[in-house]
């Protein structure tokens, strides 16, 4: 089998729990959602099979000075079939990090054996029925999900990503949209939002997009 893969890189974390972390990023072409907030271009790459694929990145780097490799995109679970015969190959020599959209619940089971944390968006524009029905796939994986939000966040918004977090145990990663390099709110709504979660839910924090700040990709 092939994909497409967008680009091959060694960056920082620079989003969630994991932020700081040293990674080796797969970004995988291609995306089943258009958020209008998307920063990444995943339109076009190299197709590789599996075998051409490991032989890059253990060619190219070395896998165990990484916290771990991060399946990127677009959105990595498109190429599911693809990742169902590549993970194995990498499995143990370094921890594999799924980071999704989160709306593909038919598709992680072919590959969740091999998953050993997953970066989960809510969308705040989705019907979190879809999210739902991930997270419900989720079970026995260190999961986290993470909310994009801007001035436009209404306190149902907020209502519904607590009742995911609580059904599912989550933590929740707040963070606030970017223009460039600046947040598109201040740092007076990221407080008022905090505080809006943590009166009904203790487990969330707000971390900007960091690597941004440090100006990676
Ligand atoms: S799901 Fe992610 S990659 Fe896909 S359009 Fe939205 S922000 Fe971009």
């Amino acid at each position: 089998m092939k994909t497409k893969v967008n680009e091959i890189f060694s960056s920082i974390q620079g989003e969630g729990p994991v932020v700081g972390y040293k990674q080796l990023f797969i970004r995988f072409c291609g995306c089943n959602l258009k958020c209008n907030y998307c920063d990444t271009d995943f339109s076009d790459g190299t197709t590789y099979s599996e075998e051409e694929l490991y032989k890059k990145i253990t060619t190219e780097y070395n896998l165990e000075t990484f916290h771990s490799i991060s399946l990127t995109g677009g959105e990595p679970l498109l190429s599911a079939e693809f990742l169902k015969e590549f993970l194995p190959m990498i499995k143990g020599i370094t921890k594999i990090y799924l980071e999704t959209n989160a709306t593909l619940s038919d598709k992680l089971p072919l590959i969740k054996n091999y998953i050993d944390i997953i970066s989960a968006d809510i969308k705040l524009n989705l019907n979190p029925e879809i999210h739902r029905e991930f997270f419900k796939q989720c079970n026995g994986i260190q999961t986290f999900a993470k909310i994009v939000f801007d001035e436009n966040i209404s306190d149902i918004n907020i209502e519904e990503c607590i009742n995911l977090g609580k059904q599912f145990n989550l933590e929740l990663i707040l963070q606030p949209k970017m223009d460039g390099y600046r947040m598109t709110v201040t740092s007076d709504f990221c407080n008022e939002i905090l505080d809006k979660f943590t009166a009904k839910y203790h487990n969330v924090r707000l971390i900007p997009q960091v690597h941004k700040f440090l100006d990676v990709r």
